[in-house]
């Protein structure tokens, strides 16, 4: 048992959904939490819940002018929004700054889905020790948890959950867009759940159950298609690559497969693919994305 002492205190929490409005999971989720808020109350922190963009989710479209999670910008509200999901990021964060007493809250969990076999990921943009550790807790707890460090040098993707330096989006899936799949709401429910727990006993500074060491699959960078010259696609990703999201990917492997059925080798060296065949990414030049396999100590970071 890993005791947490001297930790700050958390005392705003976000769980926030439909940032992409046809991820239903997370959309679903959060429309139910703000009529019945009931399994998010702890004793030691406020909880709020965010619908972040319901004008997308009205339409089933993961966003209807610009992506909402590329339009946050941490360094404060923007100033000229143009875009409506530029004006509604704007809003947002409006909103947090009243609810959380003037401040961002301490923690946001961005609830998403993906078309990827990503089980239940979590996507995080920092090494902060409390979601490392956070990491460690859920692990422990559920099966099929990851994280992927999105630590892109020179890039501020402005994710809604950047606002907060603890916290980070959960990917569950595969599961396509505009579906709800009962066991994976029932699962990200869960893991949200594990979650507020956490912070439930980190605040109390209450010892915890840790495993010693945990996986990080941090950032390496993102693998295109072959495209033709209008800018489509020329190849599918392989069938051998399909669904193996955190499994090393080595020289040799295939990668692509052509109409023509010919196979793309991977040349690269041994790493581990994540988002691969994200429906939304094939508008963003990503076929999948290469990361490297960490291996962080937990007891460091107490
Ligand atoms: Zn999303």
């Amino acid at each position: 048992m890993t005791p947490l002492l001297n930790q700050t205190q958390v005392r705003h929490v976000l769980v926030s959904g439909g940032t992409h409005g046809n991820e239903y999971t997370g959309a679903f989720l959060v429309r139910h939490w703000l009529s019945d808020q009931g399994g998010l109350e702890r004793s030691n922190f406020s909880t709020h819940v965010l619908l972040s963009n319901p004008e997308a989710f009205k339409i089933c479209c993961r966003y209807v002018e610009r992506d909402l999670n590329r339009s946050f910008n941490p360094s404060g509200v923007l100033a000229n929004p143009e875009a409506l999901e530029l004006s509604r990021a704007t809003q947002i964060q409006r909103e947090l700054l009243s609810k959380c007493g003037g401040q961002m809250p301490d923690a946001i969990f961005d609830l998403h889905s993906t078309t990827a076999n990503m089980g239940l990921s979590l996507v995080f943009t920092n090494r902060e020790p409390f979601n490392l550790l956070l990491l460690g807790y859920l692990r422990e707890r559920f099966e099929n948890v990851n994280a992927y460090l999105w630590e892109e040098p020179e890039s501020k993707p402005g994710f809604l959950n950047s606002l907060s330096t603890k916290g980070f989006a959960i990917e569950v899936g595969p599961v396509a867009n505009g579906v709800l799949n009962a066991d994976l709401v029932l699962k990200t429910a869960q893991l949200v759940f594990g979650c507020l727990d956490f912070i439930e006993t980190w605040n109390r500074g209450e010892p915890q159950a840790l495993p010693e060491a945990v996986p990080l699959y941090k950032f390496v960078r993102h693998i295109d298609y072959p495209r033709t010259v209008d800018g489509l696609p020329a190849a599918m990703i392989h069938p051998q690559l399909q669904n193996r999201d955190f499994q090393e990917l080595k020289k040799g492997d295939p990668i692509f497969l052509g109409f023509d059925g010919t196979t793309t080798h991977w040349q690269g060296e041994n790493l581990w693919p994540v988002f691969i065949n994200e429906a939304a990414y094939y508008e963003k030049g990503i076929a999948f994305t290469v990361t490297q396999r960490l291996e962080i100590e937990l007891k460091n970071l107490i």
